[in-house]
């Protein structure tokens, strides 16, 4: 930043879209550079900023001065600043919140309001003027100043505010803000060295001169290390440092999260299909920015690939970026590379500690790292120079964030590489089909790794098709006799079984028993979702409602069944089947603690579990060479999500479900249990052939303009009263229908839909209601957008009822 210019930008961390400049007084100008964190006053209130340069425009009203510089250093390198204002505009989002977003959380500083005596309250103690209850907070506050929020607890009676008012009125007490500081420390160790001259050893005991000999010898120490030679180390030093002969100082160090040592690993020799796509990427690096889709077969060495091309980035001084879609599986990245590359990895995930993370943020800030691996919110690594930006099993649904910030972190990767003029690389053995869709139209480039190393055959896939065990009753019909067997089989060669069942907790949709065919809106072709108070069957996108059927549309059947069937019921079932096997369950429930998953995980891998019935968080990526058998009971499940994407979903699901088979030495089977074998993307999975599924799926979207060929934003509208919240979305649905109207031939390709009640219609006590947006052309639809809320504030800011903007949104739910 210019030092004649005073005056700069300030993104504050408050719920408004645009920044805002402030002027530096003289006296701070020296501490001022983008990145980092300024104290504003802001209306009545002093709020956090974050400075993001100089100012642009000097405004012509009256600008106010920054009260103080918060950080020493800057928080993240100004070449971010850009990319923060990109995602702030794109997913119309209010910039100090992107940044706030993207910060290790304990950084922000809160005010509060606290309470203290004047004399004329001291004054008024002595006089019987008061009230009993204003006699009681006045002695209270002669102690010392008391925060307001604390005031009730401390004279254990409830305070009314009016109290305060009146007493701040009569001039007895005084209302003022104070900061609460960060919560977030660094944590520092003590670090002892002899002082330059030191007076006369002859009178120190023996212990004390022990210390000061280590000193001698070894230089510097930390006290725990001190502590391991002299145990009553910290007494000593201490007076040891008042008498002059040593020197204390307190050095930051970072926690490290990792617990396990790891063992240097060497490069594999790369097979020939390996070594020809890293060449090619290789060959690119140099070049400036471009994405590579990595389509390579599960169990195709995707990641010695990534890592192949990681050392040849970090051979040319840049550092690399590493996505991964959930914690178990950045453990499993981390080791691997960690084996590989040494100390210089930081790691960023949710299961880390505040402190933990920012830790791990200041490393990489600092340049003490080149590799950083963690889930999403990664990609907000602070690295100033990336060369290249990997993400693994890109089609994954968790790259996208479903609260405050509405992000997709695999779609961010692609715009932060292209800032960084560097390399994007996208890998998955089911690509989304938004992505593969850019490699076919030329926007990303396609590389393919079609065998599994060292040939290992993919997991042969048998179809049992469910309507053949409509004879049966209860959940048992979903234990054929098919699997029942496989499953003992396996178990009797103890190998061990993962049975995946993908429900989730919402509404249950319908299915017709004799042909498969689940009830569809006859606009969307999407699945109708059964409501039960209502005694409908509705349309999630576009609202299409029709009274609950006994008969099938397709075959006149009246075999009209409502599906509702989890993993605990199938545990519980498996059980009593099995009562000898050891069964564990893996889903959101079970997982909910700390260290949950990594303890199921670490149960397959030391063969205590010999059966494991879980949801999609058994589908990613994980290595275990025992199981030999896996079993989908209900495909149909994920195929009948009220959901555009169901199809891709499904065929995602299984090709990664099955490919956790058959990963050792001893061949893996799949048994995929469903009502519609003959569904493409059933019979596409079961064959793993993801461009035959490709072909067929992509018709169908541009058949009825799903992505990509439109792009989506969505209105979520939730609130505690049912009405208002209803009355609201009605709103927003008129003012979106007049601002389309009142600017035709812009809006022309910008669809409405809805307001609509939503799938999920309430969650944690709100309502909830949607209005989906689609578009031809993104400009025009981001344009929308932005005009409907720049027009209506009032809409998007109100308090009772929250109007959420999702952008490219991915649970439509
Ligand atoms: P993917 O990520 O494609 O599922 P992985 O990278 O996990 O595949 O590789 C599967 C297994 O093959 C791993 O155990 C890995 O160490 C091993 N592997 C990868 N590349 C080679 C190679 N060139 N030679 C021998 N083993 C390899
Ligand atoms: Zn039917
Ligand atoms: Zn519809």
């Amino acid at each position: 930043m210019t030092a004649g210019n005073s005056n700069i930008e300030v993104a504050v961390a408050l719920p408004v879209h645009h920044t805002f400049t402030y002027s530096v007084p003289s006296f701070l100008s020296p501490f001022i550079a983008a990145g980092k964190r300024v104290l504003v006053p802001f209306g009545q209130r002093r709020v956090t900023g974050y400075i993001l340069g100089s100012a642009t425009e000097t405004e012509p009203a009256e600008i106010k001065h920054i009260l103080d510089v918060l950080d020493q250093e800057a928080l993240f390198p100004s070449s971010m600043v850009p990319f923060f204002q990109w995602i702030s505009d794109y997913y119309k989002h209010p910039i100090g919140d992107v940044i706030k977003n993207a910060l290790p959380g304990g950084l922000t500083l809160y005010d509060y309001a606290s309470l203290t005596i004047t004399a004329e309250g001291n004054a008024a103690l002595t006089n019987n003027t008061v009230t009993s209850l204003q006699r009681a907070v006045l002695n209270l506050l002669e102690s010392g100043p008391c925060r307001l929020k604390h005031l009730s607890d401390r004279l254990n009676q409830n305070v009314p505010g009016a109290l305060i008012q009146s007493l701040q009125r009569s001039g007895w007490v005084s209302k003022t803000r104070e900061l609460r500081p960060a919560s977030t420390k660094t944590r520092t160790e003590r670090q002892i060295a002899l002082a330059k001259s030191i007076p006369s050893q002859d009178r120190l005991s023996k212990a004390r001169h022990k210390i000061i000999e280590i000193l001698r010898q070894q230089g510097e120490i930390s006290m725990p290390a001190l502590k391991r030679q002299v145990p009553s180390a910290t007494r000593l030093v201490r007076a040891l440092e008042k008498d002059g002969y040593l020197i204390v100082r307190h050095k930051r160090i970072y926690r490290d999260p990792f617990g396990e040592t790891i063992r240097a690993d060497t490069a594999f020799d790369l097979n020939a299909e390996q070594q020809s796509v890293v060449e090619r990427v290789n060959d690119r690096l140099s070049q400036g920015f471009a994405t590579f889709l990595l389509q390579g077969v599960t169990g195709s060495g995707k990641t010695e690939v990534y890592m192949h091309i990681a050392a040849e980035v970090l051979k040319q001084q840049k550092s690399v970026l590493v996505l991964v879609p959930e914690i178990a599986l950045i453990t499993q990245m981390e080791r691997r590379f960690r084996a590989r590359f040494g100390e210089r990895i930081a790691v960023l995930h949710s299961g880390l500690s505040a402190g933990e993370r920012f830790d791990q943020w200041s490393l990489i800030l600092h340049g003490k790292v080149d590799i950083a691996i963690g889930a999403r919110s990664a990609i907000f690594a602070p690295f100033p120079a990336v060369g290249l930006i990997i993400v693994d099993e890109e089609h994954d649904a968790s790259y996208k964030q479903e609260n405050n910030l509405r992000y997709n972190a695999r779609d961010l990767a692609v715009v932060r590489a292209k800032r960084n003029d560097c390399l994007a690389l996208l890998g998955s053995a089911t690509p989304s089909i938004q992505s593969y869709y850019n490699a076919r139209s030329k926007k990303f480039i396609e590389i393919n790794l079609k065998q599994r190393i060292e040939r290992r055959s993919l997991p042969a896939i048998k179809i049992v098709d469910l309507r053949e065990s409509m004879g049966y009753r209860g959940v048992r019909r979903f234990i054929t006799p098919e699997l029942h067997r496989s499953m003992k089989d396996t178990l009797d060669r103890s190998e061990q079984v993962l049975l995946f069942i993908n429900r989730r907790g919402f509404a249950n949709f319908v299915l017709c028993r004799s042909c498969g065919q689940a009830l569809r809106c006859k606009h969307c072709d999407i699945s109708l979702t059964y409501h039960q108070k209502a005694n409908a069957l509705r349309c999630h996108y576009c609202g299409f409602s029709r009274a609950a059927t006994t008969s099938c549309d397709s075959c006149g059947s009246s075999g009209i069944k409502k599906i509702g069937l989890g993993t605990e019921k199938i545990e519980a079932t498996v059980q009593k089947l099995f009562p000898k096997a050891r069964v564990a369950r893996m889903d959101r429930d079970t997982t909910t603690r700390k260290g949950s998953i990594f303890k199921l995980l670490k149960g397959l891998k030391d063969q205590s579990i010999d059966i494991l019935v879980g949801t999609q968080m058994v589908a990613k990526g994980h290595d275990f060479p025992n199981i030999t058998l896996v079993g989908i009971i209900c495909a149909d499940l994920s195929l009948s999500f009220p959901d555009f994407r169901a199809g891709e979903r499904t065929f995602q699901l299984i090709a990664q479900v099955a490919g956790r088979a058959g990963r050792g030495a001893s061949p893996g089977r799949v048994i995929l249990q469903t009502y519609n074998p003959d569904h493409f993307s059933i019979s596409a999975a079961k064959e793993q052939n993801f461009i035959s599924f490709y072909k067929q799926e992509i018709n169908f979207r541009k058949t009825l303009n799903f992505p990509p060929f439109s792009r989506m934003i969505q209105l979520k509208i939730s609130g505690k009263d049912q009405q208002r919240t209803k009355d609201c979305a009605a709103t927003l649905g008129n003012l979106c229908l007049s601002l389309k109207t009142s600017n035709a031939s812009v809006y022309a390709s910008v669809e409405i839909l809805g307001p609509i009640e939503s799938s999920l219609t309430k969650i944690a006590r709100r309502y909830r209601w949607q209005i989906l947006l689609k578009g031809t052309r993104a400009s025009a639809l981001h344009q929308f957008v932005g005009q409907l809320m720049a027009n209506n504030p009032a809409v998007f800011n109100r308090r009772r009822v929250r109007v959420v903007v999702d952008v490219d949104p991915v649970s439509l739910m």
